[in-house]
C-alpha cells in the first residue's frame, strides 16, 4: 500500500516550506487539500505540478473511503491544509484515524504550526502547556470556556480572531482577573508580525489605541494559574501554623 503523508505548509512566509514538503508534494500521486485554489497558489509558487482533491470538514468522511482505497491500491497521498500543520484546528482527524485503523501507513512531514511558533516566542512556561483550539466567537460561550480554565496551571494556547481581541481580553479580565498575563502573537512570519505581552487589563487599552492590532491572524497565549498563598484555605494555614509551632 501507499503512504498518507501529513504535510505542513507555511503560515504566512512561503520561505518556511521545507525541502521535504516540496519533495513529497511533487512525488505523491495526489494532494488532498482544504481548498484547491488556495493550495494551487502554493504549488505554483514552487512550480509543483500535481493533482489536487478537495477534502474539508464537510466531505471528510466520504473522502476517507475513497482515499483509503487509493492507498490500498498503492497510491501515495499528501494531505495539506490552507496553512500550517493539518489536523491542528484543521481537517484530517477522521481520515488519519480511518487510515490508521486499517493499518495503512501515515507519515508526518513536519513544519510550521502557528500555536507552536507563538509558544516559542511568548516567554511563558513551555514545559507543560495546553492547546485549547479556537475560542468561541460569542462572549457568553467564551466566558464559559475561560471560566472552566480558571485554575489551569499550564500555559494555555488559543486560536482567535484579532477583530474580536478587545472583547476576548475583556472577557479574560472578567473571568481570570485583570492581572492575568497574556501574550498575543499576530501575523507570525508576515510583514506586520507583532508579539505583545501584558496583563489582561493593560492589554485592552493597548488594543484600543491601535486599530492595526485588530487585523490579520493571531494566537492568544494565557499564563497558567499561579497558586499564591492567599488562596491556601484558612484551615490549612491554621494546621500548618500549629505544626510549625510543634516543631520548634
Ligand atoms: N493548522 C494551522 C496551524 O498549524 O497553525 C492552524 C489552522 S487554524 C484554521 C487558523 C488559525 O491559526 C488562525 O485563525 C490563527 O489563530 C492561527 N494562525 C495561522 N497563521 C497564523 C499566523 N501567521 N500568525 C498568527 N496566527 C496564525
Amino acid at each position: 500500500p501507499g503512504t498518507l503523508y501529513i504535510v505542513a505548509t507555511p503560515i504566512g512566509n512561503l520561505a518556511d516550506i521545507t525541502q521535504r514538503a516540496i519533495e513529497v508534494l511533487t512525488q505523491v500521486d495526489i494532494i488532498a487539500c482544504e481548498d484547491t485554489r488556495h493550495t494551487g497558489k502554493l504549488l505554483s509558487a514552487f512550480s509543483i505540478k500535481n493533482k489536487t482533491l478537495s477534502m474539508h470538514d464537510h466531505n471528510e468522511r466520504q473522502r476517507q473511503d475513497q482515499m483509503a482505497s487509493m492507498l490500498q491500491e498503492g497510491k501515495s497521498i499528501a494531505l495539506v491544509s490552507d496553512a500550517g500543520t493539518p489536523l491542528i484546528s484543521d481537517p484530517g482527524f477522521h481520515l488519519v484515524r480511518h487510515c490508521r485503523s486499517l493499518g495503512l501507513s501515515v507519515s508526518p512531514v513536519p513544519g510550521a504550526c502557528a500555536a507552536i511558533s507563538a509558544l516559542s516566542v511568548a516567554g511563558l512556561p513551555t514545559d507543560r502547556f495546553s492547546f485549547e483550539g479556537f475560542l468561541p466567537s460569542k462572549s457568553g460561550a467564551r466566558q464559559t470556556t475561560l471560566s472552566a480554565l480558571k485554575h489551569e496551571e499550564r500555559t494555555m494556547v488559543f486560536y482567535d480572531a484579532p477583530r474580536r481581541a478587545i472583547d476576548t481580553l475583556k472577557d479574560i479580565v472578567e473571568t481570570l482577573g485583570s492581572a492575568r498575563y497574556v501574550v498575543i502573537a499576530r501575523e507570525l512570519t508576515k510583514t506586520f508580525e507583532t508579539i505583545h505581552s501584558d496583563t489582561a487589563e493593560n492589554f485592552v487599552s493597548w488594543l484600543e489605541q491601535d486599530a492595526n492590532q485588530l487585523k490579520g491572524e493571531m494566537v492568544l497565549i494565557i499564563e497558567g494559574h499561579k497558586n499564591d498563598a492567599s488562596e491556601i484555605p484558612p484551615q490549612v494555614i491554621k494546621t500548618l501554623t500549629l505544626l510549625l509551632a510543634e516543631m520548634k
